[in-house]
């Protein structure tokens, strides 16, 4: 019954209300990080995967994306730069969801909104809106909008060679790279986004 719920005084408030910004502040760090660690050496970005526990990925992989035309970084790979969005993502709803329930208990509603608008305004966002950052990033020349625009034309020119091929007809959401016939799972090889969402 509503008239049971302490009304959340302003002190209470205030508490929550700054654990919500040191989260959101905590996450910008970690993006931050991220994005700079991933533009310093080889070695560092290779330090950092084995920080988060992410397997960089073999040469083959590289050379693959390189033979389909496809801008290969030479620091972080982009399948590997997503697992690690993934990473934080899961690290981040973690804490999210211990907030939200610490809230939950201290019936602190308007701070449970301010969390509920950071998940559904950043988080939920994060790693399809920071992958395409990232690609953009590694291919100063072509966006991934143009990428788009290429994929749905018949002279996409990533995928030159295999026009016409059925196996290369599943294109990836997030970068517009072919499937390879090779490919053993049903995620991109060049950027990790699952193929087949549902
Ligand atoms: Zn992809």
């Amino acid at each position: 019954m509503f008239w049971n719920t302490p009304e959340e005084d302003n002190d209470h408030y205030e508490s929550y209300k700054q654990k919500v910004i040191q989260l959101k502040t905590k996450f910008h760090e970690e993006i931050d990080y991220i994005r700079s660690v991933a533009q310093t050496t080889v070695a560092n970005w290779h330090e950092y995967l084995k920080t988060v526990e992410v397997t960089p990925v073999g040469e083959t992989q590289r050379k693959q994306a390189q033979d389909t035309g496809l801008p290969v970084p030479k620091i972080a790979f982009p399948s590997e730069y997503r697992a690690v969005l993934v990473i934080l993502d899961i690290k981040m709803q973690h804490l999210v969801d211990d907030l939200a329930n610490e809230m939950r208990k201290a019936n602190a509603n308007k701070t449970l909104d301010l969390l509920e608008e950071f998940v559904s305004e950043y988080l939920d966002r994060m790693i399809v809106d920071e992958l395409k950052r990232y690609l953009d990033a590694s291919k100063p020349k072509i966006s991934v909008s143009d990428i788009f625009a290429n994929a749905s034309t018949s002279l996409n020119k990533y995928s030159t060679k295999e026009v016409g091929d059925k196996s290369y007809s599943i294109k990836c959401s997030s970068c517009g790279a072919a499937r390879l016939e090779e490919d053993q799972y049903d995620e991109c090889f060049y950027c990790g986004t699952p193929l087949f969402s549902n």
